[in-house]
């Protein structure tokens, strides 16, 4: 039964995902701070969910002492601080929400962009130090300039519908074929991009081909007086190459709120001492150097609380992996469906949903349908990833006393990693 779900929710998880895991009727303790290793065991020896942000360590050592555990949120974009390999060799599945932050993210970029075209930053500081300083040359109005998109993902499809409303022209790049938004224009190759933006901007993941994708050379093809802005991943802009470009004036202004290596808590981080470019970056004019706040909302929090609770209980009730990071993807919800197909009892007939989750060896299968083989399997799903496999079936008009045999025998098979009796 739902009541019998304990949660721990740790670190301020946002309101709206608590209130939601409340809704469900889960038992719900909430910390607002994170738990030192050693508290964490003990707390997480209990817990069928539990939910964290960045600061919490589900390390192995954690997560063996887990023995309840069936999932993990993580109310936050990344899921480093999860053993995401060892969560998925003991069955619990652990979910974070990538994308929640993308309006954030484009709202910063179209502030940036009018910010740079203005100078605001400079002005800004100048009257902060006393200084008084009206001009009006290289100041620009962003009507009718280009905006390169390099990325034209979650976020890069946000900024080109936004940069549109406010009369700029938008072109992209992407090595994917996109649908185009409005009447952005999807150009061929970054070289492309560069030679026409009059602002450039990155929105593309951290993966070995975007590393350095803005060095020396492209700086080279881009037009004299255009503006840079990163936003995506410190790895893609090469910093020195960034800091000469602004030097010579090809570029006259940049705005990144990513670097190279980024520090873990908040501080006098930004010196020479531990930023190599510290120094060179703080002396360059009309740069915008904001501290990875690109996400950060309060609307992004809360939808992030909203879409981890979402998935945990989806996962809790249902079994959907949908959106899992460490899991196979699995669902037997149709999508056009209003209402999930298990939970139903009909006199006593029941309709359950079998899950499943097993080490990714052969010849499952075939011991799984020797189980299930004499009763209604209305559907069955099954899918791997790595070592471990997931298995989801739903079997019709079964009485309550075959619950207990499927999951004993469920439970003996070799291949066992956790079984899930959902009805
Ligand atoms: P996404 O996955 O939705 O989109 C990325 C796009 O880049 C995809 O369309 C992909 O096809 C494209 N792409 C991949 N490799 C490419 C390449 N070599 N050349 C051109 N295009 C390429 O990602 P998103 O949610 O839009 O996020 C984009 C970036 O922003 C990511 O790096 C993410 O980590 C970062 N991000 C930063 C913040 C922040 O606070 N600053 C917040 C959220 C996301």
């Amino acid at each position: 039964a739902t009541t019998d779900i304990k949660v721990l929710l740790l670190e301020n998880v946002n309101q709206a995902g608590r209130d939601m895991l409340q809704q469900q009727g889960y038992q719900v303790e909430f910390l607002k701070s994170s738990l030192p290793e050693d508290q964490l065991i003990e707390k997480i020896r209990d817990v069928h969910v539990i939910g964290i942000r960045s600061k919490t360590k589900l390390t192995e050592r954690v997560l063996k002492e887990a023995k309840n555990l069936i999932v993990i949120g993580c109310f936050c974009i990344g899921t480093n601080q999860v053993d995401l390999q060892c969560a998925a060799a003991q069955g619990v599945a652990v979910f974070n929400s990538p994308f929640s932050n993308s309006r954030s993210v484009a709202e910063l970029v179209i502030g940036e962009i009018i910010a740079l075209a203005r100078q605001l930053g400079d002005r800004s500081n100048e009257m902060h130090n006393g200084t008084w300083n009206k001009v009006s040359n290289k100041c620009w109005e962003i009507r009718g300039k280009t905006l390169g998109i390099i990325g034209y993902g979650h976020i890069g499809a946000q900024l080109s519908v936004l940069a549109e409303a406010m009369s700029m022209s938008v072109i992209y790049f992407d090595v994917l074929n996109m649908m185009s938004l409005g009447t952005a224009h999807q150009v061929e190759s970054l070289d492309q991009l560069l030679a026409q933006a009059d602002f450039i901007t990155c929105h593309v993941p951290e993966l070995p081909e975007t590393k350095g994708m803005i060095g020396k050379a492209q700086f080279e093809k881009m037009k004299t007086g255009s503006y840079l802005i990163n936003a995506s991943r410190g790895t893609v802009v090469d910093i020195p190459a960034l800091v000469e470009a602004m030097r010579s004036g090809r570029v006259a202004g940049a705005a990144l709120d990513v670097y190279p290596n980024e520090p873990a808590g908040n501080g006098d981080y930004f010196t020479n001492d531990l930023n190599e470019w510290a120094t060179d970056l703080r002396s360059l004019k009309n740069l915008i150097l904001t501290p990875h706040i690109g996400g950060s909302t309060e609307e992004a929090q809360s939808a992030i609380g909203v879409e981890v609770a979402q998935a945990l209980t989806q996962y809790v009730n249902e079994g959907t992996t949908l959106g899992a990071v460490n899991l196979p993807e699995v669902t037997l919800r149709s999508l056009t469906m209003d209402e999930p197909n298990h939970c139903r009892l009909t006199f006593l007939l029941l309709f359950l949903q079998v899950v499943y989750i097993h080490k990714n060896i052969p010849g499952v299968l075939r011991k799984v349908n020797e189980i299930i083989g004499d009763h209604n399997v209305d559907k069955q799903m099954t899918d791997s990833r790595g070592d471990v496999a997931y298995l989801m079936a739903d079997i019709s008009n079964v009485n309550a006393a075959v619950i207990k045999d499927l999951y004993e025998r469920f439970e003996s098979l070799s291949s066992r990693i956790m079984t899930r009796i959902l009805y």
